[in-house]
């Protein structure tokens, strides 16, 4: 007989006493009754959990009267090894275990060999399964297979009997596997606490018995079908970011998803009457079994890779596609993605989000921009995730300690609402500055600013008291459209943000789409055949390469802007020449609107973004035709570095605050000094204390950062002397082998301002 016809003839019997009318206690009797005789072994037990220990429910072969009599707490004994671990064991010699417990109520001492599975249910270990044999042998594999199908079974069974109470099965994780510490790396500081959501949920499997195997079958030839699509397009999606690591992530995916054993065992497990859904997970069980066999920290990647495909398959089938933003959130949520892209990450309810943990990510990338405008913790680089959170789990993000407790003890949790009770103090004060204006103590005026990219962002303005919108990225209205946003509806952005704006001024940069933020809508054509989108097609190239583009958004933001003061900024402006074009697409559109009789803004402030290195050495040329020019260290630093914005490998490797970087900023600044020219920063780095010290020392006078840094900064303002603190960069500077950071770092120590 093959193993799929023995696996099948067990599944039909076990199917035939689900259908029978007999109440829970009777079914589980018939089933160890079944496992027992197809697997030819003594003992057959299930134990179920209750009340938060592990009961004999069942047996065929131990002591009838130890049913209900026998307890196991979790991670106690074989079967509590199992529950706690959520893993099979499979043991020629069980008593050579060193979790082995011998209960004499039960008789088992003249049982040698053990081989047990967990009953999952909501990814949780909900009861055990488990065979005894006298002779001492392992298991092969198709014995535990059928074990573990069984298990499915009984977990299907449990649920529709209510065997175990759903709330206590989702708060059950504290007592199956305890708290765990999460490590990782901070992308947005802040304290968040909720509920583990993944942004690709996954699904439960609600029908492990198939009603009819050839329909299932080309269930599963479908999604096979649609995944290598899925597959063959992801290169241009967020999720995958571009280049490096993650061509060898899509690699290996694309490796997997047509890999012909897979899909044949998966066929396999169909033929023996699993559903699809069933079916795939039966392999993924098996298949996790044996590469944890291997202890292969390279295969355990590859393992998180195969889970993330297998989820895919999954969702696919069922046709429960949605993102954990498209189900809804239903409480405070931590939501967890391996990596996410800024558009997907605008699509939660703001209320709920209370933080994000990535298992990729970097400080500059767009899609942690945006959560740090939305006052969202960030916790990166954060590790095979799957294996340790399970959807529903109570977590504690400490983004800024760059650490998140999963199933925290009420001693982690009571240390949690005291920091978390600091933090709210700390913001508080930082709110009542809101009304202060930051004067250094020498009584210089600092510009700080806020960035921003939504209509939603502009009421932080009023909030902290910013000087205005030093960077209002108007790509995020692209990200989050599905089509090219009309002029209507640009128009109507632009108005109402200057409308919020009131007074002070906002700073539009027109489009910057490609690199990090690409959108399907113009991706084919354009960006699409970037190696490195990053230094490619993007930002006022394609703008100008698009004049269409281009021409809308000047007609949008000078109507927008009617009667009053528009200021507009370009990005990645790296000859001068570009400058001029895009300002005469400016221009024509003035022209055109005055010909047309129609209100025109008071006046234009031309001004362009310093990103690319080279434009920094013919700033002589630049400069008299400019307003104002921003430093956008983000970008800028990735293209001085040679190290993209968006690789997590590189994410903590290079300093803002290195000598190279600073002595290129003083350049920048130096160059304008004496010129009409307003120069400020508006990249992530400005918002840091030290970063934010740095730059005031070597000369900037305007800061626009992210909303949640206006307080922080506008605090660390008011403390420090500018001739002092300038005086101290220029020794610094002057000494290549001084660390910055710490130099900085201890200056500010020595004169009690606080460095986080
Ligand atoms: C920058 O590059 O520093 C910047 C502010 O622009 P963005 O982050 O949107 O690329
Ligand atoms: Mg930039």
């Amino acid at each position: 007989m093959t193993a799929a016809a023995s696996a099948r003839q067990i599944l039909t019997r076990l199917h035939e006493v689900m259908a029978q009318r007999l109440h829970a206690q009777g079914k589980l009797d018939s089933v160890v009754d079944i496992i027992g005789e197809s697997l030819a072994s003594e003992v057959c037990s299930i134990y179920l959990l209750r009340e938060g220990m592990l009961e004999l429910y069942a047996t065929r072969g131990l002591n009838k009267s130890a049913v209900h009599v026998t307890r196991m707490a979790i991670g106690e004994g074989l079967t509590g090894v199992i529950a706690d671990n959520v893993e099979m064991l499979n043991l020629a010699e069980a008593k050579a275990h060193p979790d082995f417990q011998y209960r004499p109520e039960t008789g088992e001492d003249k049982f040698h060999s053990f081989a047990g599975v967990p009953i999952v249910y909501h990814e949780r270990a909900v009861g055990v399964l488990c065979v005894q044999h006298v002779e001492p042998r392992r298991y092969e594999d198709v014995e535990i297979e059928a074990l573990q199908t069984t298990a499915m079974v009984l977990s299907e069974l449990i649920s529709n009997a209510e065997l175990v109470d759903e709330e206590e099965a989702l708060g059950l994780s504290e007592a199956l596997s305890g708290p765990q510490t999460v490590p990782g790396l901070t992308l947005v500081k802040g304290l968040g606490a909720g509920i583990a959501a993944y942004h690709q949920p996954r699904v439960e499997i609600t029908q492990v018995m198939a009603d009819d195997i050839e329909a299932e079958r080309a269930r599963v030839y479908r999604a096979f079908d649609k995944m290598r699509e899925q597959i063959d397009g992801l290169a241009n999606q967020a999720e995958f970011g571009v280049g490096g690591e993650h061509e060898e992530v899509l690699q290996t995916y694309k490796m997997f998803a047509y890999d012909e054993g897979w899909s044949r065992r998966i066929n396999e497990a169909i033929d023996s009457g699993l559903t699809a859904e069933a079916a795939i997970e039966r392999v993924q069980q098996h298949t996790r079994m044996r590469m944890r066999a291997i202890d292969d920290p390279l295969l355990a990647d590859r393992m998180h890779d195969l889970e993330d495909l297998a989820n895919r398959l999954v969702r696919i089938v069922s046709g429960q596609l949605g993102t954990a933003a498209q189900q809804g959130l239903r409480k405070d949520t931590i939501l967890i993605a391996r990596n996410l892209g800024p558009a997907e990450l605008l699509e939660y309810d703001r209320r709920r989000l209370k933080g994000v943990i990535l298992e990729e990510g970097s400080l500059t990338a767009h899609v942690v921009i945006v959560a740090r405008s939305m006052g969202v913790p960030v916790l990166g680089r954060a590790k095979s995730l799957r294996g340790i959170v399970r959807e529903g789990d109570e977590i504690l993000l400490d983004a800024t300690a760059a650490t998140a407790t999963v199933r925290p003890s009420a001693q982690v949790a009571d240390v949690f609402a005291q920091r978390f009770a600091k933090s709210r103090e700390k913001q508080a004060a930082y709110a009542s500055l809101r009304d202060v204006e930051p004067f250094t103590r020498c009584g210089t005026r600092i510009q700080v600013m806020m960035n921003a990219g939504l209509r939603d962002d502009m009421s932080s303005l009023g909030l902290t008291g910013a000087d205005g919108v030093g960077l209002f990225r108007t790509e995020f209205q692209f990200l989050v459209s599905a089509t090219l946003p009309q002029r209507e509806r640009q128009l109507k952005l632009y108005r109402d943000v200057m409308d919020a704006a009131g007074d002070k001024p906002v700073i539009f940069r027109t489009v910057d789409i490609g690199g990090d933020k690409s959108v399907p809508y113009l991706s084919s054509d354009i960006s699409g055949n970037d190696e490195n989108p990053a230094m490619g097609w993007r930002a006022l190239r394609l703008a100008l390469t698009r004049e269409g583009l281009m021409k809308v958004q000047a007609r949008s933001l000078l109507e927008a802007a009617a009667g009053r003061q528009l200021y507009v900024m370009f990005p990645m402006v790296s000859e001068p020449w570009e400058f001029d074009a895009a300002k005469a697409v400016f221009e024509d559109q003035l022209k055109f609107l005055r010909k047309k009789k129609k209100v025109v803004p008071e006046q234009v402030h031309y001004g362009a973004m310093l990103e690319v290195p080279a434009l920094a050495e013919v700033l002589d040329l630049l400069l008299p035709k400019l307003s104002f020019l921003s430093v956008g260290t983000n970008d800028l630093t990735q293209f001085l570095f040679a190290a993209d914005r968006g690789n997590p490998d590189l994410a903590e490797r290079y300093d803002w605050l290195s000598t190279s970087i600073m002595r290129f900023l003083r350049r920048v600044v130096q160059a304008t000094q004496g010129t009409d020219v307003d120069l400020g920063v508006c990249g992530e780095m400005g918002g840091r204390r030290l970063e934010a010290l740095a730059l005031l020392g070597i000369g900037f006078r305007r800061l626009s950062i992210t909303p949640a840094a206006v307080g922080p900064i506008k605090e660390l303002v008011r403390r420090i002397d500018l001739d002092e603190l300038s005086e101290a960069m220029t020794a610094w500077l002057a000494d290549p082998s001084c660390n910055l950071r710490e130099a900085i770092g201890a200056w500010a120590t020595e004169r009690d301002i606080d460095v986080d």
